[in-house]
């Protein structure tokens, strides 16, 4: 039986990695990997992180299993961050359970939609990749629509035509801020206007915030998550904390559901923990521990703060010089400026990707996708003047 399984295409960013890791030159570019770069090129563990690591070391007493929920210090410690200071249980309303990164917070989110009745997903295409690969695995359908414009712009027809195809209990996923791959977010009046067409059409919110502060900073990056929570009786968010803190192989993340009356939430989450026992059992823990430490202590969080502050500016930094480059071609660099997160499109044609690889040593996605923490102020300068040669 298992010889008669079909070969599956590799991933194609890990294959990416192989080819970068491959090529002799020196001044090769790396635009493929999706982890936070600093103007070294090195993704460093968060000294908050390292202070916290030792900590739990030092004091963690018993490996002893938790349970299906994880840590529940890390997922409560994380809730003013994502809901707001203010009253983030929204009256008792939301509660969440650790998960094995991200991706398990959104694999947990689509099995639990599922479980609820929701046969189909709405999402703004292109998205990350991973994200149809869990609706085929849970057997979900998707229904696509454009997530951007060609001027690199948030299709708001596009997703108000899609929220008019929609049935009411189909469900609509978002990302919270730092789209993967596009870079183009929601503003906040078009957050308005999508809460309250959701809300309307009665769908399902399946909110991925996988960013948080790494586009304007904590809080501004929740608007959205917040105000669509505002708007709907019930919704879904899955969470990530591999990037914002640094944490990527240690698989920390989180989902939250909130729900319209209070009292009915112990049965609602007690249908997440019945799933994680299916899949993981138990999400692993030192990497929320470690989370956990951090946001207990005032010192510790304000020197992740801090860190995350840097690496916001460093890119910011980046997405300025990139926009100083203004039109090559039919790329209008300008754009990328007053996107958002680690992650742009530019619209090269597979042969121009191609040509980069091969002439210039610049590896990026097949999509056009590059990631911007993977420029430095060593290397943007050749990255323009490749761009420029290639597709000027
Ligand atoms: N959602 C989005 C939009 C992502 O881009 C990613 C990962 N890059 C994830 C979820 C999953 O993150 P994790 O690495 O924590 O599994």
């Amino acid at each position: 039986m298992l010889s008669d399984l079909a070969p599956q295409p590799a991933d194609a960013l890990l294959a990416l990695i192989k080819l970068h890791r491959d090529d002799p030159r020196a001044d090769k570019i790396d635009l493929g990997v999706g982890v936070y770069r600093t103007g070294q090129g090195d993704t460093p563990v968060f000294s908050a992180i390292k202070a916290a690591e030792a900590r739990l070391v030092e004091t963690q007493d018993s490996k002893a299993y938790l349970g299906p929920e994880g840590d529940m210090g890390f997922v409560r410690g994380l809730m003013p961050y994502i809901f707001g200071a203010d009253d983030p249980t929204r009256g008792g309303r939301i509660d969440g359970m650790q998960a094995p990164g991200g991706t398990g917070a959104v694999r947990l989110a689509v099995a639990l939609a599922k479980k609820a009745g929701v046969g189909r997903v709405w999402m703004g295409t292109p998205s990350w990749p991973n994200h149809a690969q869990i609706y085929a695995d849970l057997d979900i359908e998707m229904k696509p629509f454009a997530h951007a414009t060609k001027n690199g712009r948030a299709d708001m027809d596009a997703l108000r035509v899609a929220v008019g195809l929609a049935e009411r209990g189909d469900a609509m996923l978002l990302h919270g801020c730092c789209h993967n791959p596009t870079g183009i977010d929601y503003a906040p009046a078009e957050w308005d206007e999508i809460a309250a067409l959701v809300a309307d059409k009665g769908l399902l919110p399946l909110l991925d915030l996988a960013y948080q502060g790494l586009g304007e900073g904590m809080e501004a990056d929740a608007f959205g998550v917040r105000r669509v929570l505002d708007a709907v009786p019930e919704a879904i968010v899955a969470y990530s904390c591999d990037k914002n803190f640094g944490l990527y192989r240690d698989r920390v993340g989180a989902a939250y559901v909130m729900v319209d009356d209070a009292a009915l939430l112990p049965a609602v989450m007690s249908n997440g923990y019945a799933l994680a026992r299916a899949n993981w059992s138990m999400p692993p823990d030192h990497g929320a521990a470690a989370v956990r430490i951090v946001l207990e202590d005032a010192d510790l969080t304000a020197q992740w703060l801090d860190e995350l502050g840097t690496m916001r500016a460093r890119m910011a930094k980046v997405r300025a010089r990139l926009a100083e480059a203004g039109r090559i071609g039919a790329i209008d660099m300008a754009a990328l400026g007053s996107q958002h997160g680690l992650f742009s499109m530019l619209p090269l044609s597979g042969e121009q990707i191609a040509a980069l690889r091969a002439d210039y040593g610049i590896y990026m996605a097949g999509s056009g996708r590059i990631n911007i923490a993977g420029l430095t102020t060593g290397n943007i300068d050749a990255f323009i003047a490749a761009l420029r040669a290639v597709a000027g």
